[in-house]
């Protein structure tokens, strides 16, 4: 580990959308605007960019569930297609809402753990 002994454990802190330096401040403004800075140690968030990465993996992991459970109600119930497309679409919609934000704030926390910043060309 190359994690400085004084900063929170990564996970934990950015599941719960806390600031990775000191586990103690709010990541985000709103649902998913991050903050410019934390609010208790001044620690700046500007450079925090997980791009694409949470919706990667909220997309792969409620489509395996979706999916799923598509599968299994039709294998055990063979219910009507509304029945599907209630569910399915209730559980896309929440499974997203429920996974994006802790998602978001544990790619920010690796990210800061692992010093992780814009690669650049040498000259
Ligand atoms: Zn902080």
């Amino acid at each position: 580990m190359n994690r400085v002994a004084s900063h929170p454990s990564p996970i934990p802190t950015g599941l719960r959308g806390r600031c990775p330096a000191c586990g103690e401040g709010h990541l985000f403004r709103g649902f998913l605007a991050v903050r410019p800075a934390c609010e208790v140690c001044g620690q700046d968030f500007s450079r925090f960019d997980s791009a694409d990465g949470p919706a990667f993996f909220v997309m792969s992991i409620t489509g395996f569930v979706v999916a799923g459970t598509a599968l299994w109600m039709e294998f055990a119930y063979e219910p009507p297609i509304w029945v599907h497309a209630l569910v399915a679409g209730t559980l896309a919609i929440g499974l997203s809402l429920l996974l994006v934000r802790p998602l978001k704030g544990l790619l920010a926390a690796v990210q800061f753990a692992n010093k992780a910043e814009q690669g650049r060309f040498r000259a």
